[in-house]
């Protein structure tokens, strides 16, 4: 038998390396940005057409390279940032593996112009798929400009799996901030499709932040500054008030590289305690500088995360750092020279700032596992805990608030049991005369002929939500509220553009959601029937929700943003409805199509047999 073990081509390994490191246009922007940041430029811009899919180009007047090196730089592991493995573990540099431009130029068409400042011309290579084109001398000035054309044009199955060109540039945006941020010492452009949408100018932190946020930001910010040993931290965090319901706003840099850090970022919102409205992330944009070899920042292919030696001192450095910044904030007003000389009220005596439209459940009991709103709506197929003590009460008192029956006791039905079709029919016959109660502020319940019916408020409302935004998204019909005083609201410019591609969307459910530039919105209607103080809320709601299940769920856009609506606008556990409200609930979800389960799938309602409870009594 012949040996059957053969040596990769290059091109075909510089491919496989490229799957890694290049998923999209945004990762290519990523890795050219840092490149020209470790070239020492003062100047980036970045230029895309189609959001990077036909164009990226980046453009720097850093150091420039010399013949032989643009050459060498596009073969693999070909870098000047490491001699020896011991580098690795005293890196300042961005990049490292030399990895980046074999990979970028394994999957597009490739054009590098370069010059260094000692030399008189320049060089121009092109490269497309691995395959050397050609090197020609030409003029241009010190700096280094790539330009990566249609990207993936050998790899289609990368090509299509690319998302809509909205998604696409967000994620460029993305990447464009993080390093944008990290480095407010140079200025960075960006255009898209000849549309200059940033132009940064030099200057701090501060001021970058404002120049990507907006003016608003100056007075949100406040200051961190904390030196140990072990961590060094610097920049700053939103003030609680402002702390916004979707995610987007948490930025750690560590020794000036952008990284995710789910156990750092706990740190942070630990820190606010409970200055946070419910359910909001705290705005920080942080710099951590430790000593390179207490880190292993090799341990992800895109390098945004990072394993610390000793991750829990960070930890609580980090947070009594944030603590303290927020505790000198408290005391004394930010002090800030461009801040209009208006008097500042102490955080703590505005008193803790509560989210319009959040029900405080008064049953809520921090030591019972019956919680509404933590339960993952499995109780019923958990074991019977108790005998129930008053079950007839249920019949009795359901004016009563302190029903102190278990849900978990009243049955054991498996989840997802569908109703009989005589049983539905039964449930429409129950209309407008049937018996219903709510139980525990979160479950209805109404008898039919075959037992008891138990409707998850939460659940049937989002389904009939659901298939009524899909409805009007699709039919651009639903009722607008004009309301007395248009919100403004702000997003960072990653959110903005969702929000963009999602305004005739947004339109078309109700809202008259209107661009004011600048990541800028204005709401001058909501749908008929909602209630005017929660819009903000419930927009910034929709949007964080709108992210998740995109990320998640690679969702339709339609689909995303009806669900994601529902999902904001159902009634929650804890909120009491009326008899009349319990009707109308029940009655709207057996009209939806598919009334049997929420639109993530789990159960709106299930039906307990009378045989059950006849079981249960030993009947
Ligand atoms: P790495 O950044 O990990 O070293 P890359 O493949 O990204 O690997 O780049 C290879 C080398 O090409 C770099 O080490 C650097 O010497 C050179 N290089 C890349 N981009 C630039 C640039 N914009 N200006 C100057 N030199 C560059
Ligand atoms: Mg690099």
């Amino acid at each position: 038998m012949p040996d059957i073990i053969r040596l990769l081509p290059d091109s075909v390994a510089n491919q496989i390396a490229a799957g890694e490191v290049v998923q999209r246009p945004a990762s290519a922007v990523k890795e050219l940005m840092e490149n020209a940041v470790d070239a020492g430029a003062t100047s980036v811009k970045l230029i895309v057409k189609d959001a990077g899919r036909t164009l990226i180009q980046i453009v720097d007047d850093g150091s420039g390279m010399s013949d032989t090196d643009a050459r060498i730089s596009f073969e693999r592991h070909a870098t000047s940032k490491i001699k020896s493995a011991d580098d690795l573990f005293n890196l300042h540099t961005m990049g490292f593996r030399g990895e980046a431009l074999a990979s970028i130029a394994a999957i597009a068409q490739v054009e590098l112009k370069t010059k260094r400042e000692e030399d008189e011309i320049g060089t121009c290579i092109s490269i497309e798929g691995s395959v050397f084109k050609s090197q020609e001398a030409c003029a241009i000035p010190t700096g280094t400009s790539f330009s990566i054309k249609n990207l993936f044009f050998n790899v289609p199955a990368r090509r299509n799996f690319l998302k809509s060109d909205a998604v696409e540039f967000r994620h460029i945006m993305e990447e464009f901030e993080r390093v944008a941020f990290a480095h407010p010492h140079i200025a960075f452009s960006l255009t898209n499709n000849g549309t200059e949408v940033f132009n940064l100018a030099k200057g701090n932190l501060r001021q970058r932040i404002i120049a990507l946020y907006g003016n608003p930001y100056n007075q949100r910010l406040v200051p961190v500054d904390e030196s140990t040993n072990i961590v060094q931290i610097s920049g700053f965090i939103g003030k609680p008030e402002f702390a916004k319901r979707t995610r987007g706003e948490q930025f750690f840099f560590l020794n000036n590289r952008f990284i995710k850090n789910g156990y750092l970022h706990h740190a942070v919102q630990g820190a606010f305690e409970q200055m946070l409205p419910h359910d909001s992330f705290a705005t920080y944009f942080l710099f951590l500088e430790v000593d390179p070899h207490t880190i292993d920042v090799n341990i992800h292919p895109t390098k945004t995360e990072v394993k610390f030696e000793d991750e829990r001192a960070v930890y609580a450095i980090l947070r009594s750092s944030i603590k303290r910044a927020l505790g000198q904030y408290n005391i004394s007003p930010s002090i800030d020279f461009n801040q209009e000389m208006s008097m500042e009220i102490p955080y703590n005596q505005k008193g803790v700032p509560v989210a319009p439209g959040i029900h405080v459940n008064p049953n809520y009991n921090p030591f019972s596992n019956n919680n509404p709103g933590i339960s993952d709506g499995n109780n019923f197929s958990q074991k019977e805990k108790s005998v129930p003590s008053n079950w007839q009460e249920m019949f009795t008192s359901h004016m009563q608030k302190e029903d102190s029956l278990s849900e978990n006791s009243i049955m054991e039905i498996k989840e997802g049991e569908q109703l009989r079709h005589s049983d539905l029919e039964n449930a429409n016959e129950n209309k407008t005369s049937g018996k219903i109660w709510q139980l525990h502020e979160r479950y209805i319940l109404t008898p039919i002929k075959s037992g008891i019916l138990v409707i998850d408020q939460q659940r049937a409302h989002e389904r009939i939500l659901f298939e009524k935004f899909l409805r009007s998204i699709e039919q651009h019909n639903a009722p607008v509220q004009q309301i007395l005083f248009p919100e403004t609201m702000e997003f960072s410019p990653s959110d903005s553009a969702i929000v963009t591609s999602l305004l005739d969307d947004f339109n078309a459910l109700g809202f008259d959601l209107r661009s004011f530039g600048n990541n800028t919105f204005v709401v001058h209607g909501i749908p008929a029937g909602m209630e005017e103080s929660n819009c903000v809320e419930l927009l910034d709601g929709v949007l964080e929700t709108y992210k998740q299940n995109e990320q998640e769920l690679h969702m339709q856009p339609r689909e995303n943003i009806a669900r994601s609506m529902a999902k904001q606008a159902a009634v929650k556990p804890g909120r009491s409805l009326s008899i009349l409200e319990m009707h109308a609930l029940a009655d709207e979800l057996f009209a939806c199509e598919s009334p049997s389960h929420a639109p993530d799938g789990k159960p709106a309602f299930i039906n307990f047999p009378i045989e059950e409870l006849d079981k249960r009594f030993k009947r």
